[in-house]
């Protein structure tokens, strides 16, 4: 994804004078919207979208408030004839293991549910069915079967 189409997903977009974006970061963790603005936009070198949450927001969690997943932030490799696509290994192990971590917290608050006996809200269903597909998707890519 180019960093204008990511951009135009957000609001209060604004560029700053060292050419990186600002804009008000979309996750429900900011409960009455980001007022202050706090989320970074700016262009790897390698075509990527960097994202960075003052607030702390995981980029997967700022993803997919926008309907994206992380892998939207890398370049189409279609559009980069002749390069290959460049992803740090350091940067794809951090990034699985805090979807990881993020999920097992989701996973325990399920069975925490369950346990009570509370019904599950069908917006749950759909949190732990995207926090299940993420696990699954996130283990494929580091080559785990079942
Ligand atoms: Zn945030």
């Amino acid at each position: 994804m180019q960093i204008e189409e990511f951009l135009s997903r957000l609001n209060r977009v604004r560029q700053l004078p060292d050419g990186q974006w600002q804009a008000s970061c979309p996750t429900a963790i900011h409960q009455h919207g980001d007022r202050s603005a706090g989320l970074r936009i700016k262009a790897g070198d390698d075509g990527r979208v960097l994202v960075y949450c003052h607030a702390g927001c995981h980029a997967e969690l700022i993803t997919a408030a926008l309907g994206l997943t992380l892998s939207d932030l890398f370049a189409e490799p279609e559009r980069r004839p002749g390069a290959a696509v460049a992803r740090s290994p350091a940067y794809m192990t951090r990034d699985i293991a805090s979807v990881v971590a993020y999920d097992a917290i989701t996973a325990s608050i399920a069975l925490d549910h369950v346990q009570q006996g509370r019904n599950f809200t069908a917006d749950d269903m759909a949190h732990f069915q995207a926090s299940a597909g993420r696990l699954f998707r996130f283990a494929q890519r580091v080559g785990g079967s079942v």
